[in-house]
């Protein structure tokens, strides 16, 4: 009997630590993705111009001025990808080209924290509809609809 309910208890534990990670996700400083791959980590927002920023938070989500922090980044279509070069804008890195046009843009992400620190690769969609369930575009989503 004690065996059963310790295995119950333990499947429940297993199905409440999800969830709680879901409500965890937080918009970054400017609205757009927390990249937590990162660590720390940096949200990742694309501009008006469709240029792209990073900006590096602390443990507590704030932005930093950026310091070491380097990245390159490859967009696009694969025949005719767009490759970014990241330069030191007002405390963040701004890309030096813009995202190629598009809805979904499959993009490359490659931060340094510092420039001993190991790459770290981040694979994503850049989706610009707009999510029913937040008021973020789908590529910095936060409710997991
Ligand atoms: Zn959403």
């Amino acid at each position: 009997m004690m065996k059963t309910l310790n295995t119950m208890m333990a499947a429940c534990a297993l199905m409440v630590i999800p969830a709680l990670h879901a409500e965890e996700k937080k918009a970054g400083p400017n609205g757009g993705r927390v990249i937590s791959s990162v660590e720390p980590h940096v949200e990742f927002f694309v501009m008006e111009d469709r240029k792209l920023k990073l900006t590096f938070l602390d443990e507590d989500g704030k932005a930093i001025a950026v310091a070491e922090q380097s990245a390159t980044g490859t967009g696009g279509e694969r025949s005719k990808p767009t490759r970014f070069k990241f330069e030191k804008v007002g405390g963040a890195l701004v890309s030096d080209v813009a995202l190629p046009e598009g809805m979904k843009v499959p993009l490359i992400l490659q931060v340094k924290v510092t420039p001993d620190a190991k790459t770290v690769t981040e694979r994503l969609t850049v989706d610009f509809s707009d999510c029913p369930g937040c008021v973020h575009p789908e590529y910095a989503c936060t409710c997991d609809h």
